[in-house]
């Protein structure tokens, strides 16, 4: 099955590179905002609406007369009029009542970030070549395998990186009969419905409390000051180190779950609920927890795996032995006896094993791969 992955990588540029990387990404940004003005006047003063083609047309011809444009490879500069075309359908789309973004807005410095390659970016195993710029030194975390069908240059507050996005051809995993339900853990990242409690590593808990130091820190710096900016770049570079340390983690973990288990249950988050918390713990708590049950939703669909999110409700309250509701549970409790069939219950196991009761209950069928009854079947089509 062809699937679209996406690799990033952290870039090693030189100086001059650098320099040069910066460069480009500011010739972006000043066409992004000479399209905009373009679009907007025309639309404004004389109400026509010029189309991307001629807008083009006229960059082209600005970029052969003027040297700080001409060096950026040309159909850069073109992606970066079809975000200005992209930013003004999403406008429209607003207008005509469908969700879509309000009118596009000027980019600040600072404000644009990256610039794309819609072709001839190639990868080896120390280096990736990108048109007319040349090739750059990258840190090789993972090794790209398909085709690329984009490159995206951006610009963080640690430095730069490269995200491939490349079509593969993955194939199913083999099917064994493990599945299991997850539920977020209180204090660790993840139970299992098999008891398996997966904490966080030790290192993003430290990054994370340097991340609280550094936050205490600008705040009592003087606005405007040149210690605030300081220390404001500081902590953006820490926001970094944070999000990338999860995110392999998070990586980690998930494959090694999609690999051992034919189907994966979790609870479903509400996205509502989860901006309207303005618990900061919490809400970093639950953004983890969103992005990783989004990258197994993804890999189970690489691997030929089922997933399934199902509501929360009631999960760590019933009893998953004899389904007795426990009313009185309160979340203090991490162990309790269910007064009805005298099963011992961890809390966060319990909740998981619930989990996985309900996803089994609503698609019998994806998940009939494990009872041996089925297994037979698929070996034997004849039946
Ligand atoms: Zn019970």
């Amino acid at each position: 099955m062809i699937q679209v992955k996406t690799y990033r990588y952290k870039l090693a540029p030189n100086l001059s590179q650098q320099r040069a990387l910066g460069q480009w990404l500011g010739a972006c940004r000043y066409v992004y905002n000479l399209s905009l003005s373009y679009k907007k006047t025309l639309w404004e003063q004389y109400k026509i609406s010029i189309g991307k083609n001629d807008i083009q047309k006229e960059l082209a011809s600005i970029a052969k007369d003027t040297d700080w444009l001409g060096c950026v490879h040309s159909q850069v500069l073109q992606e970066v009029t079809d975000r200005v075309f992209n930013a003004f359908d999403g406008f429209f789309n607003r207008a005509a009542g469908r969700p879509g973004k309000g009118f596009p807005k000027f980019a600040r410095k600072g404000q644009y970030q990256s610039f794309s390659f819609k072709q001839g970016v190639k990868i080896n195993n120390t280096h990736v070549q990108l048109p007319k710029f040349g090739k750059i030194k990258y840190r090789n975390s993972r090794d790209c395998t398909g085709t690329i069908k984009r490159a995206t240059v951006r610009e963080c507050a640690d430095g730069w990186y490269v995200c491939l996005c490349v079509e593969t051809d993955i194939e199913s995993l083999p099917i064994n009969q493990n599945s299991i339900g997850i539920d977020v853990g209180i204090k660790s990242l993840l139970v299992t419905s098999d008891g398996e409690t997966i904490d966080n590593p030790k290192h993003l808990y430290k990054a994370e409390k340097k991340l609280k130091r550094l936050q205490r820190s600008v705040s009592r710096k003087k606005k405007g000051s040149a210690n605030r900016k300081k220390a404001v770049k500081k902590l953006a570079r820490q926001h970094q180190k944070v999000a990338n340390t999860r995110n392999d983690f998070q990586h980690k973990v998930t494959t090694r779950l999609i690999r051992e288990n034919q189907a994966i249950a979790c609870e479903s988050l509400q996205i509502q609920n989860m901006l309207a918390n303005h618990n900061l713990a919490k809400s970093i708590s639950d953004a983890g927890w969103y992005s990783l049950t989004q990258m197994l939703e993804y890999k189970a669909k690489w691997y030929g795996r089922t997933f399934e999110k199902v509501s929360a409700r009631h999960t760590s309250q019933d009893c998953s032995a004899c389904g007795y509701r426990n009313t009185e549970l309160t979340l203090a409790v991490r162990l309790w006896t269910c007064p009805s069939c005298g099963n011992i219950h961890d809390r966060d196991q319990n909740a998981a094993q619930n989990i996985k009761k309900k996803a089994v209950g609503h698609t019998v069928s994806a998940w009939e791969v494990y009872t041996p009854v089925a297994v037979v079947a698929q070996e034997s089509p004849g039946l």
